[in-house]
């Protein structure tokens, strides 16, 4: 069986220096909130060129402290709505509805996946603090007109990088309202740890402060409480295992694409849509569209393919709004065809930086086979 993404293959590419970085942090007797944390958050703002870095404890809370935080400067309040795709893991969403606020659905571009520019402008009122971004599946979902609607808002960009390690965008967009990307290390992520991390990235001295105190208990000083805040945080072992697979990261990317790129030149069935090429792209899935996807993943199964579905059920269709405060806002009656759709006919096929060759050629072959 071909595996859509082998972890233990994976951790194993990288494990004698993976071993060390464990050793290390056992060995040193100090297990948070210490030198290997501090060094990743230093590594992974250099990586990004974004000057803060503040680690919690997984993705979703990296999203929901930004709102909190927005929320502790006075910039947000609940009942503000923020405007969100409607095709992206539950997750982006519910950091909005935790805090109070309001999730605006919007659709996606059927080529890209991407939320559709042309359709957020309608959607904006005077409530309206900020537009979340998703770079899903490792795809660029910025685009100027994004940034011009920011500009001409007063909206805050909210970026859930949690799929868009190593996407190289944040250089080529001057939105003035500043930089506030959420990133999670779930294992299967293209960084990912070997359990439960997350960091906010931001060029917001002032946010970045309020998220490190939210993210401890509230507390910016020792035994001073300003927040009633959470604790979120890293481990040291996972921040030294982030450590050392921060430095593979663009080859694990670049090998990534080269994958990408056969599937690209090669899968030519009819009944396969691809998504549109694009150069800025880390790759996290590939998704392929097919009116008769079920079948189609059954098929590949007993040929001994793994494919997964991203995502089978959209957020606007899941039972967990039904009788909250947010029924009214999002709910399975939303005109949302192209997300319904979405969920469908995707299916990912397998892409990992450890998948060969001979298995590309393989999976191309029998994609190429579907009816
Ligand atoms: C994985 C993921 C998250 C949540 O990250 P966790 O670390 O699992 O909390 C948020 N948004 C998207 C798009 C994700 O893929």
């Amino acid at each position: 069986m071909i595996e859509y993404l082998p972890l233990k293959k994976i951790t194993e590419k990288y494990a004698s220096e993976i071993h060390e970085a464990v050793n290390r942090v056992v060995d040193s007797g100090w297990y948070l909130q210490g030198r290997e944390v501090e060094a990743f958050e230093q590594e992974f703002s250099q990586y990004l060129g974004v000057p803060h870095c503040v680690s919690c404890g997984n993705g979703l809370d990296a999203l929901t402290l930004i709102i909190r935080a927005f929320k502790a400067m006075g910039i947000m309040q609940e009942g503000d709505e923020i405007i969100v795709p409607a095709n992206t893991y539950i997750a982006s969403i519910l950091s909005i509805t935790e805090n109070g606020l309001i999730p605006i659905l919007v659709e996606p571009e059927e080529d890209t996946y991407e939320i559709d520019s042309s359709l957020i402008e309608q959607h904006i009122t005077a409530r309206t603090k900020a537009i979340m971004i998703v770079h899903l599946y490792g795809r660029n979902a910025y685009t100027p007109k994004i940034g011009e609607l920011c500009n001409k808002y007063n909206l805050k960009l909210i970026e859930d990088c949690a799929q868009a390690h190593g996407l190289r965008r944040v250089q080529g967009s001057k939105v003035q309202g500043g930089v506030y990307q959420a990133y999670s290390f779930y294992p299967t992520k293209n960084l990912g740890a070997l359990g439960d991390a997350g960091t906010v990235a931001t060029d917001d001295k002032e946010l970045a402060d309020k998220v490190r105190a939210l993210g401890n208990y509230g507390s910016g000083k020792k035994y001073v409480f300003d927040y009633q805040g959470r604790n979120s945080r890293i481990d040291e072992i996972q921040a030294a295992v982030l450590r050392v697979k921060l430095q593979h990261l663009d080859e694990d990317n670049a090998i990534r694409r080269k994958i990408a790129d056969y599937y690209y030149q090669n899968i030519s069935n009819p009944h396969v849509r691809l998504p549109k090429y694009t150069e800025e792209n880390v790759y996290h899935v590939f998704p392929v569209a097919i009116d008769n996807r079920d079948a189609a993943q059954v098929c590949l199964k007993e040929q001994g393919i793994e494919t997964l579905i991203h995502y089978p059920i959209p957020p606007h269709r899941q039972k967990c709004w039904q009788d909250s405060a947010m029924e009214s806002y999002i709910n399975e009656k939303m005109h949302l065809p192209i997300t319904d759709r979405m969920a469908q006919q995707e299916l990912s096929l397998p892409l990992s930086q450890v998948l060969t060759f001979d298995d590309v050629e393989y999976i191309v072959e029998k994609v190429n086979g579907i009816m």
